[in-house]
């Protein structure tokens, strides 16, 4: 197994699905690669159709565009965006907008490469795309994120819309920025247009129980894994990083369920207290300061620290490559719930796996918020909304199923619970586009 640090060293050598360095170098993202090793464990575990694994191993189609941004000062910025379709066998794609420093589309492939597989193992109608714009959102006014929103959703034109492509929120995107891109389109194509984007504001279309829906999902799947392993959530100790709109609303979740929440983070730092944080408080804390530093009756932990403590459960809910070679070692969770999308890499997963760590994998534990932004569509199709319980009674059933079905096949095959999710993945996958065969033969 070759670690994601030395997997960018290798970048473009004999890779065999990325013939040219120069062109395709967005191909060698190291997440992508361990994605890429992930689909081809998946294929060995159910004998997958060798043409099938070729294609599921590249994306469709990659959008660059450039976003001219008129800013505050009346000077013209130039921000890069991109839009990843990545595959659209089993429906429309979908997939969040990362607003982030580091976002390129290497990093953009790979998540509308995992936004494929985890709409596949939840068994909803839709293909896998993922979108980004390379900016610090925080360093931005809201007229400056309005007007980067718009040009961007403009720059997209009809390559996104509710049958073809239907973006949401993902680090550093709400519910607000999904207004303004639902509120171009819909201008741009003279009528109301809601199912173009989930995660809105419920006053335009959005759903009850979207905005914590991600965060809803790491418990119900935790819930799960505890009962698998003969404990219960209720009386456990979890340690989340991140406390953004996943890490947040996880954190509320388990404390309602009864769970000692010892430590959180973000990305200014985190703080720790052995006999559980109160959450509703620190949310208020949160909310007044815009930081969660110096909250009272806590210390101070780093975020490298936190996510070395003692605990049950270990929520890692911020952004990838959390957890590689580099600190494997270091650590003690004896459970690995992922609220982000790949921040345990494949050599520290299987390092854990040996040792006896238990690792929720994301397309399974953070397949919350799409789920509800699935929902989000069918309620914009249909003009009829649906109360929040029957929106939670609807998740619970959908991602219980993604997460026992990969279970099984865990146990059935001896490994990791992020090869079987794969595994089941890939199988619906590979049904589907051999039923629909190759255009144009
Ligand atoms: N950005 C979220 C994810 O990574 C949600 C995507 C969606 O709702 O379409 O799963």
């Amino acid at each position: 197994m070759i670690s994601r640090d030395t997997k960018s060293d290798l970048q473009s050598k004999n890779r065999t699905n990325s013939a040219n360095w120069a062109t395709e170098n967005h191909l060698n993202n190291p997440l992508f690669l361990d994605i890429q090793d992930s689909i081809d464990e998946a294929a060995r575990l159910i004998q997958a159709d060798p043409n099938v694994v070729a294609r599921l191993k590249r994306p469709k189609r990659c959008i660059a565009v450039s976003v001219p941004v008129r800013m505050d000062d009346y000077s013209v910025k130039v921000f890069s965006g991109y839009r990843v379709q990545y595959n659209s066998t089993l429906g429309p794609f979908k997939g969040g907008i990362r607003y982030h420093q580091d976002v390129e589309l290497g990093e953009v492939v790979a998540l509308s490469a995992l936004m494929t597989f985890k709409n596949s193992v939840l068994g909803l109608p839709l293909g896998g795309g993922k979108g980004g714009i390379t900016v610090d959102p925080s360093k931005l006014s809201r007229t400056e994120k309005q007007n980067l929103t718009r040009r961007y959703t403009s720059e997209l034109g009809d390559f996104i819309g509710p049958t073809k492509d239907i973006p949401a929120p993902d680090v550093g995107t709400d519910p607000q920025t999904m207004a303004w891109m639902m509120d171009t389109y819909s201008q741009e194509h003279g009528s109301f247009q809601p199912g173009v984007v989930t995660g809105k504001p419920v006053e335009i279309g959005g759903s009850l129980g979207r905005a914590g829906a991600t965060g809803l999902g790491v418990i119900y799947v935790a819930e799960r894994a505890f009962e698998k392993k003969g404990k219960t959530l209720k009386g456990s100790k979890l340690v989340i990083q991140g406390f953004g709109n996943v890490g947040s609303h996880a954190a509320l979740y388990g404390f309602e369920r009864g769970a000692k929440i010892i430590a959180v983070s973000d990305v200014q730092g985190g703080i720790f207290n052995g006999d559980g944080i109160n959450i509703p408080e620190l949310l208020q804390y949160f909310k007044d300061r815009k930081t969660i530093l110096d909250f009272p009756k806590s210390q101070k932990v780093s975020n490298e620290e936190l996510l070395m403590l003692d605990c049950d459960a270990l929520m890692p809910c911020a952004l990838e490559n959390q957890i590689t070679s580099k600190n494997v070692e270091q650590i003690k969770a004896k459970m690995i719930v992922e609220g982000a999308n790949g921040p345990v890499d494949n050599e520290a997963t299987k390092i854990l796996h040996k040792r006896g760590v238990f690792i929720v994998p994301d397309i399974i534990a953070n397949g919350g918020g799409v789920v509800v932004s699935y929902f989000e569509w069918v309620q914009d199709i249909m003009s009829f909304f649906w109360d929040e319980d029957e929106i939670n009674k609807r998740l619970h059933g959908i991602i219980i199923k993604a997460f026992d079905r990969s279970y099984a096949l865990s146990q059935e095959k001896n490994v990791d619970l992020r090869a079987a999710a794969m595994g089941v993945s890939v199988q619906r996958l590979q049904g589907a586009m051999l039923l629909r065969g190759l255009y144009p033969r």
